[in-house]
Order: structure tokens, then sequence, then C-alpha cells
């Protein structure tokens, strides 16, 4: 049966007068045909044509998991010593009298790739169909956030296991395997991302990488997170204190918490993406830590961790029933302290509801 997902890009195709939309990136193929599958160097490519029946093209040796999957079309394999794109063609010309008009995924696929493709279709225009996708992956319907529901779930689980391996002496990576490793025996196959855990100043690098440093009393730790649950991704950040914290860590981190409530308060169909940022903003910068928040307020989050929208300063992007992202206010002064709130939510008809709900208020691990 063909999906809601498939049948608005079928609709865009017909609209834009395309005539097949042959999207190669795992993440867009899994969202539009139920199957996931990481197939590293090999191609793995779903064309969907305006009028005809779409079908998923595999490697053979995942051709028998492609049909076991929800994707109920056909499925076409290719063995390694084979040239892919000679059948790939050879199937789009069998499902499609038309080839004048692709729609590729520009911001995907590689130049070499591409390259293969027009030797095949010498005549074709190529559009382009990412940004297509990101605005239909904008607004989540109901077993996509159930689904996200769970993953902050996790999330939160992540959390409470990190917080109890806080220990003198315990470097950040060993909390970084023990939360990973706990995860994976319950189960889970795949964090959003790799697991953070930044302690004392190191936290105020908002990308840092977890090393072999080590928690000393009265550090503050900080945990940014997610797992991925059915394919969907969750994304959170807490601090926790080892110990008391200095004046001024006690300052910051009170500053951001109501930047992030403040913002979270606000969140409504209506408003836009760019009014969020500037609510945490300005709090932010009224207390005169303003050139230390030095990014924007959150992202959006789906089957990808960063997805659209882009809750930044000056978007005039309205926020609409279903979309998903982050709020996630910081403050970074380097080599002195580093705090970062986050939650991510789901807009709902009169405001928004969080997918994790560990408390906000400042955790001391003693
Ligand atoms: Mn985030
Ligand atoms: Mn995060």
């Amino acid at each position: 049966m063909i999906n809601k997902k498939l049948t608005y890009l079928k609709e865009w195709l017909i609209e834009s007068k395309i005539d097949c939309a042959l999207l190669t990136d795992p993440e867009n193929i899994a969202y539009y045909s139920g199957f996931k599958s990481e197939p590293h160097e090999r191609i793995l490519a779903l064309a969907i044509f305006p009028s005809t029946d779409p079908f998923l093209f595999t490697p053979s040796l995942d051709m028998k998991d492609a049909q076991n999957s929800e994707w109920s079309f056909s499925v076409y394999g290719y063995l390694d010593n084979e040239n892919p794109w000679s059948i790939l063609s050879k199937k789009i010309q069998e499902a499609t009298t038309s080839t004048e008009c692709f729609a590729i995924e520009k911001s995907f696929l590689t130049v070499e790739r591409y390259e293969k493709l027009c030797l095949f279709f010498k005549n074709s225009t190529f559009e382009n169909v990412s940004e297509k996708i990101q605005e239909m992956k904008l607004i989540k319907d109901s077993s996509e956030i159930k689904k996200m529901i769970e993953a902050g779930k996790w999330a939160d689980k992540a959390l409470e296991i990190g917080f109890n391996t806080i220990k003198e002496g315990i470097s950040e990576e060993e909390i970084v395997a023990e939360i990973d490793y706990q995860l994976k025996k319950q189960g889970i196959k795949e964090m959003s991302f790799e697991t953070m855990v930044l302690t004392g100043d190191h936290a105020a690098s908002p990308h840092g990488v977890p090393g072999a440093r080590k928690i000393k009393k009265n550090d503050m730790v900080l945990f940014d997170l997610g797992v991925v649950y059915n394919g969907y991704t969750s994304d959170v950040t807490r601090m926790a204190i080892f110990g008391k914290p200095s004046k001024e860590a006690e300052k910051v981190y009170s500053i951001v918490l109501k930047a992030h409530q403040a913002a979270i308060a606000a969140v409504k169909p209506g408003i836009s993406a760019g009014q969020l940022d500037k609510i945490a903003r300005d709090i932010i910068t009224n207390e005169g830590y303003g050139e230390y928040f030095t990014h924007r307020l959150g992202h959006g989050l789906g089957s990808n961790v960063h997805e659209f929208p882009s809750i930044m300063e000056g978007s005039e992007l309205i926020i609409k029933e279903g979309m998903c992202f982050s709020i996630e206010p910081g403050i970074y002064i380097p080599e002195v302290v580093g705090v970062r709130i986050e939650d991510c939510l789901y807009v709902t008809k009169n405001g928004c509801e969080l997918f994790t709900t560990t408390p906000t208020a400042f955790k001391s691990i003693v």
C-alpha cells in the first residue's frame, strides 16, 4: 500500500512535471519506504514516479531484508560484479515512458555518482529534491511522534545512568562507555550521535570531545546525548554538579535555565522561529552574557538528529503543529564555565510537549 509520505511526494512530482525522483540517501529512503539499510559504498536507491509504482533498488545481499520489510512494491537487486547504474537505468526506463526530468538529492548525491547517472540519461535535466524532502519532514505525524516519545524516554534513562556513574576520578570517556554499554544491553542499537560527557571548564566547548579527563570535586558535568528508537532520534542536555558549584557557575546556570523555560513557554503555533530565539537570547544578553551564547537556540529533529526548522535569529519561519525541535540555550565562557540545557519538543494545538522529563533543577551529586 502507498503511504501518505509517498503520496505527497508523487503529488509534487506531478506539479513540478518531474518524471522520476531518484533517492539515494539511506535516511530518506527509510523515511519513504520504511526500509532502513546502510549500503556503505554500494548503491541503494528508491525510484518514485508520478503515476506508476515506485521501486527499491538494493545490493543483492539486502534484497531479502527489503522484501521482508514494510515495503510492498518491487525490489530489484544487483550483484557486486554487475554495473548497478546500467541495471538501475534499465529498470527506470521500464517504469516510465519519459525520463526528461529527474529529481535528485543535490545535497547528498556525489559528483561521481551524478556523472554516472548522466551517462545513462544524457538528455535529462536534474532538479533538486533535497529541500522538498526537508520541508515535508518538518511536520511529523502521530506515529513518528510516538517513536520520538519513546526515544526521549530512553534519553532520560541514559541521563540517569550517567548521573549514577559519576564519582571522583572517573574519566569522561569511562562515563560515556558506561552509558552506551548499559543501553546496548537493554536493546538500544544506536545513539543519535556520539554521547557527550564533558567535565569542568571542558564543557565550555559546545562541541567538545570526551577524553581521559577525570572528574574532580566541585566539577560540573555536562551530558549531551540521545538515542535512536525505531529510526527516530532524541537529544537532551543536562548538567550535574559533583559537589558544590562556584558562585559564577550557579549564576550562569540560573540564567540559562531562565532562557530555556521562557522559550519553551512561548512555543505555540503561529510564533516564528526567530521570535523564539530572541526570547531566550534577550534574557542571556540582558544579564550580560550575550557574547557567550554562540549558537542558535535550536534545531529540528526526527529521523535525523538535525533537520529543519532551524530556531535561529532572524528566521521568519512560522511554527506549526507537528513540528519537532530542540530548545537549547547555552553560555560558554572559555576556560571558566560552560552550561547548556536542552530539551526537544513537539508542537501541539496550543503549545508544546517535551520528549524528555529529567528535571532541569541544578542536579547536585555528592
Ligand atoms: Mn541538539
Ligand atoms: Mn544535544
